[in-house]
């Protein structure tokens, strides 16, 4: 890597450590060139390619992992789940996602992993979640799936 001071084509590195959250590695770099001799720090990541999202209307967005955030704290709202529960939830989802799906994913193939992820952490928040997802329009639907639920508790 060529030295941002002096442009020397040669900087060495004196020190490699990984950055905090364990996905970066932190290099402490020096110029090679006695003349400058001046340190730096890179930054190296894991290249993430963008997954894309496509949605029921066939439109695409970016995968957000903030919007699964976002509907799992809504649907937790006042559960006995930590925001740490909620954070681990979202990061085995979009790991899972980004292990299947290459480049595109449907927007269901989200919903169902938080739907599923809600059952085995809340049954509250799972019914909160699945009558906004599964748009359910009558009383009977959602009491279905309650009852669903509560037989596969038992
Ligand atoms: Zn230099």
């Amino acid at each position: 890597m060529k030295c941002p001071y002096c442009d020397a084509e040669n900087t060495r590195v004196v020190e490699s450590r990984p950055g905090d959250d364990g996905t970066t590695i932190r290099r402490r770099r020096e110029c090679v060139n006695e003349a400058c001799g001046r340190r730096f720090t890179t930054y190296e990541r894991l290249e993430q390619r963008p997954l894309m999202v496509v949605k029921k209307d066939m439109e695409r967005e970016e995968f957000a992992r903030e919007k699964i955030y976002r509907g799992l704290m809504r649907a937790c709202e006042k559960r006995p789940i930590s925001v740490e529960q909620i954070e681990a939830v979202c990061s085995e989802i979009e790991r899972s996602l980004r292990m299947e799906y290459e480049r595109e994913v449907p927007s269901s193939a989200i919903g169902e992993r938080v739907m599923d992820a809600l059952k085995q952490l809340d049954g509250v928040a799972y019914v909160r979640f699945a009558s906004v997802y599964r748009e359910f329009r009558d009383v009977e639907t959602l009491a279905k799936e309650v009852l669903s639920l509560l037989g596969e508790k038992r």
